[in-house]
């Protein structure tokens, strides 16, 4: 039985021979297997809004504005207009003290949606003393509280 990796693979193969089909009419770019991803190597930099440092994506929160409000997005994949903070209370207070992460969102953030981000904010470290959270290659848990050091 094959796995899912491998009917993926077949699939792909069949896309890219598709795709050579088509190429001569739109001017061969040759090898198409350069189309193929590398895999890492390349880390994301985003910049946190409240101090305006650039991080590695992965060690940001990233918030994204739904349609139910703005909400931490623990995965950084949800759809949606999306800005980035450090993991630390010294950033979010910042932040959801002014009218930043409306601006980086535009849109407006209720009473009840920036309570809802402030009580987020109140479980994170005070400051940046904090292993890198680039190392750990797991989702962040919006529910756990950061270990104490
Ligand atoms: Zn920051």
């Amino acid at each position: 039985m094959p796995t899912a990796a491998e009917a993926a693979a077949r699939e792909f193969a069949v896309h890219v021979r598709q795709d050579r089909g088509r190429c001569s009419a739109l001017g061969d770019r040759g090898d198409m297997t350069a189309k193929q991803q590398p895999r890492t190597r390349h880390v994301p930099q985003r910049t946190c809004i409240a101090c305006r440092r650039v991080a590695g994506k992965r060690a940001l929160i990233r918030l994204v504005r739904t349609d139910a409000g703005v909400e931490v997005d623990a995965t950084g994949k949800r759809a949606g207009r999306g800005m980035y903070l450090h993991p630390n209370q010294q950033c979010w207070s910042a932040a959801l003290k002014g009218s930043r992460i409306e601006q980086a969102l535009r849109t407006k953030l209720s009473a009840a949606n920036r309570q809802a981000l402030q009580a987020f904010a109140a479980t994170l470290p005070a400051s940046e003393e904090l292993p890198p959270i680039d190392a750990a290659d797991q989702p962040v848990d919006a529910a756990q509280p950061g270990t104490e050091a």
